[in-house]
């Protein structure tokens, strides 16, 4: 068993996963930016403490998933903008000294790629990109097995690689990224831009946007095009870097995914003809709405775990 902990935007989820991937009790709490870091740290090991109780058992480790940059090497949190007070904080030595086990942390995206490649829809895969759209762009890219990572362990952004420089202006400074023009909020700002004003389609989600289309809304369907079509590049250009075994896809606009595949694979098609794209296989992530805490436990094996068993 090991304890999971997952830090996103607006919760923090903390659970107990046993080693085939199942989450055996969870709890939530959620996430305050005004929070102290020893505030935000108690909640987590009250949690921790609770969900242990609930599923009567001990745990051999700790896993932490986190959204916004974080040193997976020396477990030090970094400029996470929903957590101000958390920079510089170090739960991985902290909740290690609390709970007696070692305990590892990785970026979210990564931990939730973990997750897919050893227990999910990218099981045996070795070279395995995993994507996440929703209200934003994140992922994880498994070389050979192992977890990539940049320099200093830092976390590869997929989310910000520029699509269309003539885009939308993006929160890291550039215009047009996959980021500003595929996630579901730049789905509903197109389509709401698209519609008059006075129109009944303002506020409308991508996920409401893509019952609209399935209807046979003119429009909608134009914004599911356009989403698929800026999708299908991003994902090309993965293809095109990487030439991955398989993609595994997910986040809320991959609920849609009977709308969005067939055109994704059509772009791809289009511009991939270098590389045996035929090869990559597109499959929907798998570990549904705990992904990211089951990632979590995932971080802890793939650091900890016996090697054969990261994979098998
Ligand atoms: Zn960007």
């Amino acid at each position: 068993m090991i304890g999971a902990v997952d830090i996103g935007g607006t919760k923090m989820a903390v659970g107990v996963v046993d080693g085939e991937g199942r989450v055996v009790s969870r709890l939530e709490a959620p996430t305050e930016a005004e929070r102290s870091y020893e505030e935000g740290l108690d909640i987590v090991v009250g949690m921790l403490r609770k969900a242990l109780d609930h599923a009567g058992e001990k745990i051999k480790g700790i896993g932490i998933g986190s959204t916004g940059p974080v040193n997976p090497v020396t477990g030090e949190f970094g400029d996470v903008d929903f957590l101000p007070r958390w920079r510089g904080k170090n739960p991985v030595h902290d909740l290690g000294e609390i709970f007696k086990v070692r305990v590892a942390l990785e970026n979210d995206a990564d931990a939730g790629a973990l997750g897919e490649a050893g227990w999910g829809a990218g099981r045996n895969r070795s070279r395995l990109v995993y994507v996440t759209i929703g209200t934003g762009i994140g992922g994880g890219i498994i070389l050979d097995g192992q977890l990539y990572r940049g320099v200093d362990g830092a976390h590869p952004e997929v989310g910000h690689h520029v699509i269309d420089p003539s885009g939308p202006a993006c929160s890291c400074g550039f215009h047009g990224c996959w980021e500003a023009l595929a996630t579901g909020p730049a789905m509903a700002a197109w389509f709401a831009q698209q519609r008059l004003p006075d129109s009944k389609s303002d506020g409308l989600s991508a996920r409401q946007i893509c019952q609209l289309a399935r209807q046979g809304d003119a429009s909608a369907r134009r914004a599911v095009e356009r989403e698929a079509y800026y999708l299908g590049l991003g994902l090309a250009n993965l293809i095109n870097l990487f030439t991955p075994e398989t993609i595994v896809l997910g986040g809320s606009i991959m609920k849609s995914a009977d709308l969005l595949l067939d055109p994704i694979r059509k772009v791809i098609r289009q511009g991939c003809r270098f590389v045996p794209f035929e090869k990559t296989e597109l499959v929907l992530a798998s570990l549904g709405e705990d992904a990211n805490l089951i990632g979590a436990a995932r971080v802890w094996h793939h650091r900890f775990g016996k090697k054969e068993a990261v994979f098998a």
